[in-house]
């Protein structure tokens, strides 16, 4: 046990990911999937949304940045606005109004000042 963590310790200093077996790699490509799948008028969206989450807590994967911006992490709703306020990109769901900040990437935030 102590030597995974050391060796998680390792990867992050490193600034590389950890490698991830071939379960979480299935799971992440299900996760994909699903998003592919999922239309924000689709009845069953959030019902694809909030699986692509359980999926991804039971496997211990993290759902990509791109695709957790599109939903709302509170009811799962694609119907998101993406709404600028550097330095971060709020999320904001239309169904129920709850608001996510993620920060934009440096490179990003200094392309847009210029
Ligand atoms: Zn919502």
């Amino acid at each position: 046990m102590a030597k995974k963590d050391q060796a998680e310790q390792k990867a992050k200093q490193q600034g590389t990911e950890k490698k991830l077996s071939s379960k979480q790699k299935l799971a992440l490509e299900r996760i994909n999937r699903l998003f592919e799948l999922t239309e924000p008028t689709d009845e069953y969206a959030k019902r694809y949304v909030s699986l692509a989450k359980r999926i991804g807590e039971k496997y211990t994967v993290k759902v990509p940045k791109e695709l957790k911006q599109k939903f709302c992490k509170k009811c799962f709703s694609l119907n998101v606005e993406h709404i600028e306020k550097k330095p971060f990109l709020v999320i904001k769901c239309l169904e129920c109004g709850h608001e996510k900040k993620f920060g934009l990437r440096k490179k990003e935030v200094q392309a847009k000042v210029k």
